[in-house]
């Protein structure tokens, strides 16, 4: 693995005043919201920018974006588990259900085997 491979994605976005309301909403004990978001797909990801935004209960809300557009829509959690992670908290994936790219876990970025 080289080091290329641990870096995230470079993309921020800075979520206007209504975004940032609607998100605020979701949850009512979250902790505070971020308004500056960094992408958490690997660097090179096909598609949009993607940022957790908000929890409300086991549902994700995440803000997608690219250079013209973005959107906040709920996902669940992707269900990929690391093979061979050490850490038992560490081996789920961090990202959406569906996301494009490999799986994130612990800063760590990884493929999920698959027979075909
Ligand atoms: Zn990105
Ligand atoms: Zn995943």
């Amino acid at each position: 693995m080289s080091i290329d491979d641990t870096f995230n994605c470079p993309a921020r976005i800075t979520l206007d005043a209504k975004q940032a309301a609607f998100l605020d909403e979701l949850a009512t004990q979250a902790p505070s919201l971020q308004s500056e978001l960094n992408c958490e797909l690997e660097r090179g990801h096909p598609g949009s920018h993607a940022a957790l935004g908000q929890h409300a209960d086991d549902c994700m809300w995440w803000v997608h974006w690219t250079l013209s557009a973005s959107e906040i829509n709920p996902y669940k959690w992707c269900s990929a588990q690391h093979p061979d992670g050490k850490a038992e908290d560490d081996n789920a994936c961090v990202l959406y259900d569906g996301h494009p790219g490999r799986h994130s876990s612990a800063q760590l970025y990884w493929n999920e085997d698959r027979a075909a």
